[in-house]
């Protein structure tokens, strides 16, 4: 007992750190969350390094930030999409619509909203890496909600860095939005490759934290 009181201090200052390291969203800004979805965490067809501790710090980073907006990009194919092998693409099947591979990971699933969900490279011949075209089911844009929202600023979090949140984040820049990038938050391909887009978007002028 004596030493439980001892050592109580140290333990509640070792939770409020904890706390305090949470990124605190700058207000007026929304959160983006790109592809963390079944086929591209741990086990998944497409699995991509870092992921489940992406998706992990995504959900610390939502609940320490209640009242910002989430809004998620989900890769959403058919299932002769052009970007897989068979159709002389890149990559084995993914993310392909109605299957488990194409949701998203059930920790984040209680702040998923469908009109601020959107799906991307559902045109069978269209490869989509950017989130940004992405549509919600009522049919309007990633960015048209972005623009009804307010949005002044957005951060960016998911997977994976040199693809398809690279694109996202470009797209969103180059529309005029001031992009932060949250490297706790990503998963990629290959860790070379990611920490190479992470370099470039720093030169780029984007803001990685
Ligand atoms: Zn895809």
């Amino acid at each position: 007992m004596k030493n439980l009181i001892k050592i109580l201090p140290f333990l509640f200052m070792a939770l409020s750190c904890n706390t305090e390291k949470t990124l605190k969203m700058e207000t007026g800004s929304v959160l983006v969350v790109v592809d963390e979805l079944y086929d591209f965490i741990k086990d998944g067809a497409l699995a991509c390094g870092h992921s489940l501790e992406a998706v992990a710090y995504t959900k610390e980073l939502i609940e320490a930030n209640p009242d910002i907006p989430v809004l998620f990009v989900c890769d959403h194919h058919p299932a002769d999409h052009c970007s897989f092998v068979a159709q002389g693409g890149p990559w084995p099947p993914h993310c392909v619509a109605g299957t488990r591979g194409a949701e998203i990971h059930e920790s984040l699933q209680p702040y998923v909203m469908e009109e601020l969900t959107f799906n991307k490279g559902c045109d069978p011949a269209v490869e989509q890496y950017s989130g940004f075209d992405g549509r919600n089911a009522a049919g309007e844009s990633l960015a048209q909600v972005l623009t009804t929202l307010e949005a002044t600023g957005v951060y960016v979090v998911g997977i994976a860095t040199e693809y398809c949140v690279y694109n996202t984040a470009n797209d969103l820049r180059n529309a005029g939005f001031a992009v932060k990038v949250v490297e706790k938050g990503l998963g990629y391909v290959e860790e070379k490759g990611h920490v190479e887009t992470l370099s470039k978007m720093r030169q780029d002028g984007f803001t990685v934290l």
